[in-house]
Parts: C-alpha cells; structure tokens; sequence
C-alpha cells in the first residue's frame, strides 16, 4: 500500500506489506530465475533401516536468489504451482536428478544402483506432457524407469478420478515407483490404497515426532504398527521420513518400516556428499 498525500492507503501492516511484496517479488523472478540457472539441488539420503546402507536419495530443490540468498522449497513451490512454472522448473528437477543418479551409477562401480526420489506436484499430474516427458528423460540420462520413484503427496490423490490417475498408473506401468508422500497428514481412505498405483508410503514426520521418547507414546505405535502391517500386506514398502535421533530409528526398524530419511543420518546436500556415505558404508 503506497500512501503520500491523501490519506486513504495506510500501512495497517507494514511487515504483511513486506511479505506480499516479497511473494509479489518472488513470483515476477521465477522465470529468469529458471533461466539464469539460479535454482540447484540438494539431495538427502534414503537409508535402509535394517543394515544402514545407502539405497537412494531424495531431490530437494533450492534457489539461490541473488538478493535474498538460499530460498528453501516452501518459499517458492507454492508460487511456482500458481503461475505454471512449477511444469517446466519440476522438469528440470527431474533432468538433474535423473543425470545425478546416472553419475553416481558411473562413479559407484559395482555397489548397488542408487536410487533417486523426485517431487511431483499436482500441477506436473495433470499436465499432459508428464509421461513422454519423463519417458524422455530417462532416455537421454541412459537410466532404467526402476532406478526412479516419483513422489506424490497424499493430498493431490484424495479424490482422484481416472483421468488424474491414468497417467501415474502408466508410469507405474513402466516400473517407476509412486510414493504417497506425507502419508497420514491427509484423510485418505484407507482401502482406497488399494486404487492407486502406488509402491511406497512415506509415512509423514508427524509419526515419527510421537517416537522421540523411549519407549514411545503406546498409541503412537500402535497407529504405526497398524500402517505398517496394512502397508505390507497390500505389498507397499514404508519409508519414514524425519528421523532426528537414534531412539527414533530404532522404534521405527522395530515397527517394520524399511527405510528412513532425516537429520540423524544427513542432512540435505550436495551430491558428493551423497556419494561419499554410499561409498563409506559399502567399505565398512
Ligand atoms: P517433503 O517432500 O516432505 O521433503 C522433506 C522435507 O523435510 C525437506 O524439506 C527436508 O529438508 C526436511 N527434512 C529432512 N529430514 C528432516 C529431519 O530429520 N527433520 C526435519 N525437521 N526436517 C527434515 P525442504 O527441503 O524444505 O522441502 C520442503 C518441501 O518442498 C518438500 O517436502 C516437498 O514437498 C517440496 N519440494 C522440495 N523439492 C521439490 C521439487 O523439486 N518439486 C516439488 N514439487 N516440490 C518440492
Ligand atoms: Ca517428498
Ligand atoms: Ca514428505
Ligand atoms: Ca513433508
């Protein structure tokens, strides 16, 4: 709100005014930003919570604003979905992280493939290039559709019909994994499970916050060993996310989940540094 002489525009809230100047701001650079190469990936380990090797990562986007310094994801994801930048900008998320697994494959020698999770948002699921997109991709990194899991948070599937689902069930198809991220957060039906093409549950951190006592809260962890069980038995695989400590792995492996993501292991960053653990636990 600009004021001067009249007195009709006042600044009831000078740091609100800041802050939609900023997003106002934000949303206008985004573009160029993409242009410029402004934006980069951090990446953090997923880890196996039966013997603590390394089995991918997932990508985090980040942008380095040149006034502003590092911006995380939530600063500008949400600008991205409102303006359709989020189509092009996930497309080039993919394109790195997908050229990132392939350079880690190259360098690791015969250690296992190390897998690589991408973000989708529901803007990138209900555009019509996703699936060439993807298929091209893949190609051109020379990477097998196995070695990606696509991320889609629980809440861009609630509800979801045939026509938001067909393209995801075709990249399932091609063996692309789908992860129903932020699993738990959303009020999804259960049995509706069944309906999605999905391979993984990421179980949300709020599950994994209710295990930082020990033992852990009693219906915590029945509500975990519940998901797991039901997890299991519709063949999907249970990865957590948010693990700060040692006591909350521990519950975690114990309640059957399979992989873990969070601070206790690493926290997100550069690719070396992915390829430096891997090679660390594959030694000994
Ligand atoms: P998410 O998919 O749930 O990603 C996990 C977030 O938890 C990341 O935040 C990560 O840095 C943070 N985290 C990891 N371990 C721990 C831990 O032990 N404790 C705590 N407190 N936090 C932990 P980040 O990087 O700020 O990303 C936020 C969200 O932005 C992501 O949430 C994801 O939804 C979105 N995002 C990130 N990259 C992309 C992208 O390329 N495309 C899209 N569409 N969304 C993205
Ligand atoms: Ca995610
Ligand atoms: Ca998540
Ligand atoms: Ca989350």
């Amino acid at each position: 709100a600009k004021s001067a002489g009249g007195n009709r525009f006042e600044l009831a809230d000078p740091e609100a005014d800041a802050r939609a100047i900023t997003r106002h701001g934000l949303t206008t650079a985004l573009p160029a930003a993409l242009e410029r190469g402004e934006f980069f990936i951090e990446y953090q380990p997923l880890v196996h919570l039966g013997d603590g090797s390394v089995r991918g990562a997932e990508a985090l986007v980040r942008w380095l604003h040149p006034q502003h310094g590092v911006l995380g994801p939530d600063r500008f994801i949400p600008l991205a979905e409102h303006t359709g930048l989020i189509v092009p900008l996930g497309r080039w998320v993919l394109e790195q992280s997908v050229r990132q697994a392939r350079a880690w494959r190259e360098r690791g020698g015969d250690t296992d493939p190390v897998r690589i999770n991408v973000n989708l948002s529901p803007c990138q699921l209900t555009h019509p290039g996703l699936v060439q997109d993807t298929v091209d991709i893949l190609e051109r990194a020379g990477v097998e559709p196995q070695a990606l899991c696509l991320e889609v948070t629980e809440s861009a599937l609630i509800g979801a019909d045939d026509d938001l689902l067909k393209p995801l069930r075709r990249l399932a198809e091609m063996g692309i994994d789908i992860a129903l991220d932020d699993f738990g957060t959303g009020y999804s039906n259960l049995a509706n499970l069944r309906r999605l093409p999905v391979s993984v549950l990421k179980l949300d951190r709020s599950f994994t916050q209710g295990m930082q006592q020990f033992p852990a809260d009693p219906v915590d962890l029945k509500i975990v060993e519940g998901i797991v069980s039901l997890a299991h038995s519709l063949d999907l695989a249970v990865t957590v996310e948010g693990v700060e400590t040692g006591a909350q792995a521990e519950q975690l492996r114990i309640l059957g989940c399979d992989t873990a993501q969070g601070w206790y292991y690493a926290r997100p960053g550069p690719p070396e540094r992915l390829h430096e653990l891997a090679l660390a636990d594959a030694t000994g």
